[in-house]
Order: C-alpha cells, then structure tokens, then sequence
C-alpha cells in the first residue's frame, strides 16, 4: 500500500467518523424506540389470523354462480426418496380463503381504480390503527345482528370519532364457531350471519376508513342480497377505494382503540384479494 492510499483511506475515516450517524442507528428515533418496545414486550403481538386447512369453510354462492375452491394442500416431498433433506408443499385454493384480504377491484364499483389491486395497493396503507367495536352479546343475541349508524355513534360517543385511514373492525365472537356448517349458518333464506347495513357502510365512508374487518366468511351480512345497494360493504366500500378483511380471529383481545394492524396481502399481479396473516400491535 502506497503512503498515498494509506492517507486517502484515513482521511475517509476521519470524514466518516465526522459525519453524525442517523438518529435512528443511534437509538434514539421512533423506529428504534418502537424496536426496543417490542423487544421489552411492552409492545405485544397478537395474531388475528385462522389457520389455513382443507377444511377451512369458504364461502357458498347458489347456483349459476361460480364457487371459489377451498384450501387444498400436496406433499411434494417429506425427508424421504422425493427429497432426503427437505420437506415442502403446493398448495391451492381461491383468492378468499380463510382469514383474507379484499382489494378494491374485488367489486365491480371498484374495477377502474389505477391502485385497486393487490400488486398495486399502496404499501403505506398495510400499516394502519384499528377501532374495534364490540358486538358479541349483540350477535349472541341474533345471528342476524345488523350493524347500525347508531352502534358506531354510540362506540365514538366512548372513544371518540373514527380517525380517518383507519381499520374498522366488528366484533361478533363469530370466530368461536369451530364447527364450519355453524360458522357459514347457511339456512333455507340463505346465511344468517351479522354484518353492516348500507347506512353503517356509508357512514364508514364518510368516516374515510382504511377498511372494515369482520369474523365471518365475508365483510358483508348474510342476507346483504337483499339489502339496497346489494351486498354494502363490497359495493360501497370498495368502489371507495377501502379495503376489506373477512375470517379475523382473537378481535376479543383487542382494545376499542390503540391498536395497530399489519395487513399486506400477497402481491397477485391483478389479484382481488388473498389470504394473509393479521397481526395486531397492542401496547401493554
Ligand atoms: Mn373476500
């Protein structure tokens, strides 16, 4: 090494060490704080996803309509003469399976938007708060609980008005039906399971939400056919540009406010959704 480069070199050092390091490499920043809660446990995580298996109920349009596939699973090898040292799957199923995601374009009211789908939703809205309104005795009581204007002006009367780009979540313990044939509740007129009526939906609209979240199979209430326009929180929250989550789980450990959601579905070019995995971020 010449005298030249050795001096060339300390003298970058001596530039590097000149220049402050980023707050955030010092620990000082939010996200290095938001690390060291983690760390702490101060933050906790909670996982509001189901668990993907054949069995995993999916949705049941009557006929002519098309039916989405369930969840089927095939073992490509398992430590055996298809592959000694390593054990995979392929899998297959609908874009709304289990605990899943709807982009925009999942609704015709929402077709033309330039950011509607799962490969172009903007990644800044995968990180968002959630308000969670609690409906259990209410669904307990009626398995066709419809979700009112006045059970989100009475929840903001509590906790203050809905902040705009936020997740909207209904609880209805809907989750704790282990048993598919109860969790879909199909009956001779068609579901019975609780879900928003057109006013809530608008009223969600208005309140700029990122999106509505629910435990059933699908956003909206299972008589929503009939509802003017028909199925709400498709038709009207999707061709808003809002985002949909069905098959949540663990909303009754959630607090009313404060929490926050991670929600990016998998990047399907043009996808209408897809399942993913939930996580809610709870302070403690
Ligand atoms: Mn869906």
């Amino acid at each position: 090494m010449t005298d030249a480069v050795l001096r060339r070199g300390i003298l970058a050092a001596g530039a590097a060490a000149a220049i402050p390091a980023p707050a955030s490499a010092q620990g000082q920043g939010a996200l290095a704080a938001f690390l060291a809660a983690l760390a702490s446990r101060r933050i906790e995580i909670i996982d509001l996803t189901q668990t993907l298996h054949p069995g995993t109920p999916v949705i049941q349009l009557p006929p002519p309509l098309a039916n989405t596939e369930p969840f089927r699973m095939s073992e490509i090898s398992r430590y055996d003469a298809r592959g000694p040292a390593w054990y995979w799957n392929n899998f297959s199923c609908g874009e709304h399976t289990g605990t899943h995601f709807d982009a925009p374009i999942h609704w015709v009211t929402g077709r033309d938007l330039p950011d509607g789908a799962t490969d172009t939703l903007p990644p800044a809205r995968m990180i968002a708060p959630a308000c969670v309104i609690d409906c259990s005795a209410q669904a307990a009581a009626d398995e066709r609980f419809v979700f009112e204007p006045r059970h989100i002006l009475e929840w903001e009367s509590r906790h203050g008005r809905i902040p705009a780009g936020s997740w909207v979540l209904m609880r209805t313990d809907w989750s704790k039906r282990s048993d598919p044939a109860a969790f879909l509740n199909m009956r001779a007129d068609g579901p019975h399971v609780p879900g928003p009526s057109a006013a809530a939906v608008r009223l969600l609209v208005e309140r700029d939400v990122n999106g509505w979240g629910v435990e059933a199979v699908g956003t909206d209430h299972g008589q929503a056919f009939s509802f003017e326009p028909p199925f709400p929180a498709h038709a009207l929250l999707h061709g808003a540009n809002k985002y949909g989550l069905a098959s949540l789980t663990n909303l009754d450990r959630l607090p009313p406010t404060g929490a926050a959601l991670i929600t990016p579905p998998l990047k399907i070019r043009g996808g209408s959704g897809s399942p993913l995995r939930v996580l809610a971020l709870v302070e403690r």
